[in-house]
């Protein structure tokens, strides 16, 4: 096997040789679970402590290779401030691909808002849309709420993947979006090469 393999970690300059695959990919969540944050980590590699949360909507790209013959470009529609407009929500999924529905380890409430747009997406979306649970925050294990064998019980029953997250230790971020290119990869036959 080649030294040169690249395993499915952030690249900045992907390879292009083989499938490359698009995905649009929306995150939901209630307000301040930290969906900016993800995004911020996986795009950016960064973290900020301070952040305001954001009111509107961001569109950012990152690319990853999955393997030697496979390149997945994410479309990230950063929906942060959508659950002030539930109304536009169908907007955003609408042909989105993936579905990253995050909720926040410290917050039930956050977990339950989870379930509704995991119901609303299952719903209206997509049917072959890959969705995603994200318990983000791990970070802060003393004062969680939400036990992990909950939510995965949960994640399950529901069908989908999920991954403990922290934005601020980068703890399973790349792993998350990795998954997602995964299985979104195996609906191919509705996207684009
Ligand atoms: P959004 O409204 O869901 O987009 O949430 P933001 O990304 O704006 O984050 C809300 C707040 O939570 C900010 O103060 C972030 O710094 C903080 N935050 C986000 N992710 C994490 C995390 O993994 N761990 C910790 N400790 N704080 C986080």
């Amino acid at each position: 096997m080649s030294n040169s393999r690249q395993t499915a970690t952030q690249s900045q300059q992907p390879q292009q040789a083989g499938k490359l695959f698009q995905f649009k990919l929306v995150l939901l969540g209630e307000s301040a679970v930290g969906k900016s944050s993800l995004v911020l980590r996986f795009v950016k590699d960064q973290f900020d402590d301070y952040r305001e949360s954001t009111i509107g909507a961001a569109f950012l790209t990152q690319t990853i290779c999955l393997d030697d013959a496979t390149t997945v470009k994410f479309e990230i529609w950063d929906t942060a401030g959508q659950e002030r407009y539930k109304s536009l929500a169908p907007m955003y999924y609408r042909n989105a691909n993936c579905a990253v529905v995050v909720y926040d380890i410290t917050q039930v409430s956050s977990l339950d808002k989870a379930k509704a747009w995991v119901k609303e997406l299952q719903r209206q979306a997509d049917p072959n849309i890959v969705i995603a649970l994200a318990g983000n925050k791990s970070d802060l294990s003393a004062r969680r709420v939400v036990e992990t064998e909950e939510a995965q019980a949960y994640a399950d029953e529901a069908g989908l993947l999920f991954f403990e997250t922290s934005a601020k230790t980068a703890t399973n971020v790349n792993e998350l979006f990795t998954s997602i290119g995964k299985n979104s990869k195996l609906e191919m036959k509705f996207l684009r090469h």
